[in-house]
């Protein structure tokens, strides 16, 4: 049996994150407001450190490290944000860390990695498997490896964002909308929302391309697809992990999903009406609860917006209608 992170976890990562995270702001927006006939309060982790909740699971991994594994240092796979928090982690707490990338990884995303820091080892996407290349460098240089989704303190730290909201909407929100992948930032919101506001509806939002959680849910086992086609591409994961379907199928209300021209739309009005950049990931959340209609008429709304790195040629020509997936 897999021994699930549970709210306790999810306070002690919020512990270990003071002082290392932003407290990102909750937003607000009277135009959403009564457009939607809902009271919105938008979670912002597009201006988290690095730009995504993905800096909160983490660091909250690396800090649990005992001496030997902080020597060692840790290793990941990943050309997302994962890459990206595990480096800016890793620095912060001194240790060294590789991450496992694509050749073809875009030239921003390597840049940002080694940016902050990490050893970057490429990779033939036709040739090799990552993954037992990960578990090579990992076994020869002791490192531990950290996944971007499927772990208990990943899961624990990601949690820490709907915390942090719950708290300060004071009182309880009626539902909960949150950008679904592989689900760990699902489940850690899940685990804060049935601790503190039990009533609260819980929704993950997937790309309609990429349905394998909602299928996974149906089903009551995880699913494995293709990797999908979509614009939000924190969310082309194949299947959801063994920690995460755990918590997801006790602790979520449904998993529900939105086209790319939804997420176009929902982008368009964060960057109008809020002001902000949010990638087209981080956009899922929002495009949902749009589309919920009567079930949030008069309803106290979370969203969580993930996460805000998007390269700006890309924004534009989406914002424009010039690109798709
Ligand atoms: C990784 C990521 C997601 C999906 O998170 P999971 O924990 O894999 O479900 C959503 N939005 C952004 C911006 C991300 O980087």
């Amino acid at each position: 049996m897999l021994q699930l992170p549970t709210y306790d976890d999810v306070f002690a990562a919020a512990k270990r994150l003071e002082g290392h995270a932003h407290r990102t702001p909750v937003l607000r927006s009277t135009t959403a407001d009564e457009r939607w006939g809902a009271q919105f309060f938008f979670k912002c982790e597009n201006f988290q450190r690095m730009g995504a909740f993905k800096f909160r699971g983490a660091f909250n991994a690396l800090s649990k490290f005992d001496a030997a594994q902080r020597k060692a240092g840790a290793i990941a796979f990943s050309s997302g944000n994962h890459a990206q928090a595990m480096a800016l982690a890793a620095r912060i707490l001194g240790m060294p860390v590789v991450i496992v990338m694509p050749y073809d990884a875009p030239a921003a995303k390597l840049a940002a990695t080694r940016g902050y820091g990490a050893e970057v080892v490429q990779y033939d996407r036709f040739k090799e498997d990552r993954e037992a290349l990960t578990r090579r460098i990992a076994a020869e240089r002791g490192m531990t490896l950290i996944p971007p989704y499927d772990h208990p303190d990943v899961i624990a730290g990601q949690g820490t964002a709907a915390m942090e909201l719950i708290l300060e909407t004071g009182r309880p929100l009626d539902a909960l909308y949150v950008c679904l992948g592989g689900g760990g930032l699902t489940s850690g919101c899940a685990l804060a929302a049935r601790a503190l506001i039990p009533q609260c509806r819980v929704y993950g939002v997937e790309p309609e391309a990429g349905n394998d959680g909602q299928q996974s849910l149906r089903k009551g086992e995880i699913v494995h697809i293709d990797t999908p086609k979509t614009i939000a591409d924190g969310a082309q994961t194949q299947h959801l992990g063994q920690y995460t379907f755990g918590i997801i199928k006790r602790d979520v209300t449904d998993i529900v999903t939105v086209s790319d021209a939804q997420l176009v739309e929902a982008m368009r009005f964060y960057a109008e009406r809020m002001k902000m950049v949010v990638e087209p990931t981080g956009c899922l959340a929002f495009a949902a609860a749009c589309a919920a209609g009567d079930a949030i008429r008069g309803k106290r709304v979370g969203v969580i917006v993930s996460g805000g790195n998007v390269d700006m040629a890309r924004y534009g020509a989406l914002l424009s209608g010039a690109a798709a997936a």
